[in-house]
């Protein structure tokens, strides 16, 4: 235990919130059970698109995870104020793939692509170095995000922050290595904070996939099942997603749960932590072979 927790990360985990004291056995897996087996953490690069970047490590060693419970993903499903929008509104501009970041914001701004432009008080774009080594992938802005146009400035926000700190990241001013770059799925805020509807995400994702082009981050640490759902395509649960790296057009992805889950399910933040240090490790090991001169 002391061996894989020393004093510092100790000190970080407590202002994470996360307490170490480990608790009880899991109970046996339900069919809501979206945590992986206690000892299945492992490393694959998935199916996801691929596209030329640096390579990732084919294995790494992954922590254990340190708490099992089952906590089934369940985002507050509030009934949509807003239609859903037909995909043929396509009212945001063309030409998104090859837009630099002034242009990229301005067409976030202006975006009609889908109904979620009635309800926004103004688009939440991102946040952070424009060449951050580490990219954050969250949902949608929230009321608070809504109101103050960034994202994660809430609750769920301060908790990222905190994490980010436990890894020595953060959000404000800093080098490219520690300074991340923070997104969203969705640009504008669902109503009541409402799921994000599947035309929203899709109208949304050319957005996205710009600005993990421009920023070409080393790393993508997807946090929620919708940033998953869009980055990876897939339908899985978190818990089963976790302890792997995942690609996004050839960009190593890690998955974990989302801050304002972590806020419902405090017991889960132990995991979490096990997901930054393996993006840690991945990113080390982008950087190492980033490093090593090709071999003649
Ligand atoms: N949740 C998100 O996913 N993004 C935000 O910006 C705020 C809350």
């Amino acid at each position: 235990m002391s061996s894989r927790w020393p004093e510092r990360r100790l000190s970080m985990l407590e202002a994470m919130g996360v307490h170490l004291w480990l608790p009880p056995e899991p109970p046996a897996p339900t069919s809501t059970d979206d945590s992986p087996p206690a000892a299945a953490t492992q490393v694959l690069v998935s199916a996801a698109p691929s596209a030329p970047s640096a390579p990732v490590p084919a294995a790494l060693p992954v922590p254990a995870p340190a708490a099992s419970h089952p906590t089934p993903w369940a985002e507050p499903a509030v009934a949509a104020a807003v239609p859903a929008t037909p995909a043929t509104r396509a009212l945001r501009p063309g030409g998104v793939e090859s837009m630099d970041w002034h242009a990229l914001r301005e067409a976030v701004v202006g975006c009609r692509a889908c109904g979620l432009c009635e309800s926004r008080r103004q688009t939440v774009f991102g946040v952070g170095n424009e060449r951050a080594h580490w990219m954050l992938i969250g949902e949608a802005p929230g009321e608070q995000e809504d109101r103050q146009g960034e994202p994660f400035v809430g609750k769920a926000g301060q908790l990222l922050d905190n994490m980010l700190r436990a890894v020595g990241l953060t959000r404000q001013e800093a080098e490219p290595a520690r300074q991340v770059y923070i997104a969203n799925v969705l640009k504008c805020r669902p109503p009541a904070n409402r799921n994000p509807e599947p035309p929203e995400v899709a109208q949304c994702e050319p957005f996205l996939k710009r600005q993990v082009e421009l920023v070409a981050p080393r790393l993508i640490l997807a946090m929620g099942r919708f940033a998953v759902q869009s980055l990876l395509a897939s339908q899985e649960p978190i818990g089963r997603l976790r302890g792997k790296v995942h690609r996004y057009h050839g960009v190593p992805v890690v998955v974990t749960y989302h801050p304002a889950y972590l806020l419902r399910n405090p017991l889960d933040k132990a995991r979490s932590w096990e997901d930054l240090c393996l993006a840690a490790e991945v990113l080390a090991r982008v950087n190492a072979e980033r490093d090593t001169p090709p071999q003649a």
